[in-house]
């Protein structure tokens, strides 16, 4: 059996910084990845898909895109740049790899994971297997109703759906790009808009990621209250372009609330468009103004845009929403549900969930000593579960692992109680 100090679970971009820090750390560890190096960048993405923000921004602190600062690097370019960035410091990465089960060791330090090319024994493991990693559809139109249905992971471009019109569920930045790709191709398309957040794209010459920044808010260590699952809907596609609602309308395509029950191919939204669409922009113009009192605070010289502060009348679809449409007589032969994705740690097998399987951890240390998680959605904050945010709360686990490192060379020189037990702060060598 092979052994090893740190097991990493996890090749994307959670697995790679972790093995940086680790790498700097002089800790021995090896990165088992299932797919390939940044697998989720490759293959579950639209191709035309963009980074949500700038080059300048979406990386980690170490290394640049080869791009325009300003531009939004394609999925294949991220997966590209990540592959190169472990590359750099020779990260231990072994694709192929699949960890099927990781047990502690009974009545010892340490872990055994089993993995479909043999077993590792190892003093910790990191689980960085992803924020997004079972996609989550609702069950709510039979098979029988003979509409193809697909996740928007397994979405990749306009052409592999069948003629005729699409009705995507989930506004978040998949849906309301996906809607907007479909309708550009020509296609009739129906949006089923939920509870959003959607920040300009830019304001007085500063990207929104920007904003989030000096506005402290990407560092916001829990959601506003309520706010566990309202998603940011974001664009970098065609240049960047803030997400709204109107033009997407004006475009052709037809809002409606959330989805809801399905019956003898009626399908029912709920009544909450507008309420929706208001809470968005309510959050829009909420950033423009922090946006002002921050550039009045700092006495920042950034042209003025009063325009953006001008939304216009609610489109039609709004005003009267739809309530039930009979998917046939609209014509539709497709639903794409960008409805997110749930968590699969069933190969996790320590006590570490709560009753509905989620991690029970503090900034990724886990309730059971040893192990980690990273890359977990607001693991620390919000950017957590983003490519700059990731890098940090790696760092951390790094410490963290060094710290238990600590105790435990103390342990490996002082190997029996009966010897004389010297002050310690329990610090890292
Ligand atoms: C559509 C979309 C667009 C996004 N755009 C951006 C963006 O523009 N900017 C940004 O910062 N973030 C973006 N994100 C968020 C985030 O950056 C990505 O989700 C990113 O892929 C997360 O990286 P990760 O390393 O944490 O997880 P993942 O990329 O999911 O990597 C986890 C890896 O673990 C592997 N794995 C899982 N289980 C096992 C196992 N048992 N054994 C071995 N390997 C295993 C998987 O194959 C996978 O490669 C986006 C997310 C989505 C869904």
């Amino acid at each position: 059996m092979e052994e090893t100090e740190v097991l990493v679970v996890g090749g994307g971009q959670a697995g790679i910084a972790m093995s940086e820090h680790l790498t700097r750390g002089g800790v021995p560890h090896i990165v088992v990845e299932r797919d390939r190096v940044a697998e989720r960048w490759r293959s579950w993405r639209w191709d035309s898909l963009v980074a949500n923000g700038p080059a300048w921004h979406d990386r980690f602190p170490g290394m640049e895109f080869d791009l325009d600062p300003d531009a939004f690097a394609g999925k294949d370019e991220v997966a590209e740049y990540l592959t190169a960035y472990a590359a750099n410091f020779g990260a231990p990465i072994r694709t192929g790899v699949e960890v099927t089960s990781v047990r502690k060791n009974a009545g010892a330090p340490g872990f055994r994971a089993v993995t479909s090319q043999g077993t590792i024994a190892a003093r910790y493991v990191v689980a960085a297997t992803g924020p997004f990693q079972t996609p989550i559809v609702p069950q709510v139109v039979p098979a029988s109703a003979g509409i193809h249905q697909i996740h928007s992971s397994a979405y990749h471009r306009p052409g592999q759906l069948p003629e005729g019109g699409v009705l995507v569920v989930g506004a978040g930045s998949s849906g309301v790009q996906i809607a907007d790709e479909l309708r550009a191709s020509g296609r009739e398309v129906f949006l089923a808009v939920g509870p959003h957040d959607r920040p300009p794209r830019s304001y007085r010459g500063r990207d929104f990621c920007y904003w989030l920044g000096v506005l402290g808010k990407w560092d916001a260590a829990t959601p506003a209250a309520g706010a566990e699952h309202v998603t940011i809907a974001v664009s970098g596609a065609n240049g960047g372009r803030t997400v709204d609602f109107r033009r997407l309308a004006a475009s052709g395509i037809t809002l409606l609330g959330r989805a809801g029950a399905y019956a003898d191919g009626v399908l029912a939204f709920a009544p909450d468009l507008a309420k929706n669409i208001a809470a968005g922009d309510a959050n829009y113009l909420g950033l423009l103004q922090e946006a002002d009192a921050f550039i009045a605070r700092n006495g920042l010289d950034l042209p003025e845009e009063p325009a953006a502060h001008v939304l216009g009348p609610d489109p039609l679809c709004v005003t009267d929403p739809i309530l039930q449409l009979d998917l046939e007589r609209a014509g539709i032969t497709s639903i794409v549900w960008a409805t997110g994705f749930g968590a699969d740690y069933g190969w996790l097998e320590v006590d570490t969930f709560d009753e509905r399987g989620r991690p029970r951890h503090q900034r990724g240390v886990s309730a059971e000593p040893g192990v980690y998680f990273l890359g977990l959605p607001w693991q620390s904050r919000r950017g957590s579960s983003f490519i700059w945010g990731v890098w940090h709360d790696a760092k951390y686990l790094a410490d963290q692992i060094a710290i238990q490192r600590g105790y435990r060379a103390y342990d490996d020189a002082h190997p029996t109680a009966s010897e004389p037990v010297l002050a310690t702060t329990g610090a890292s060598r």
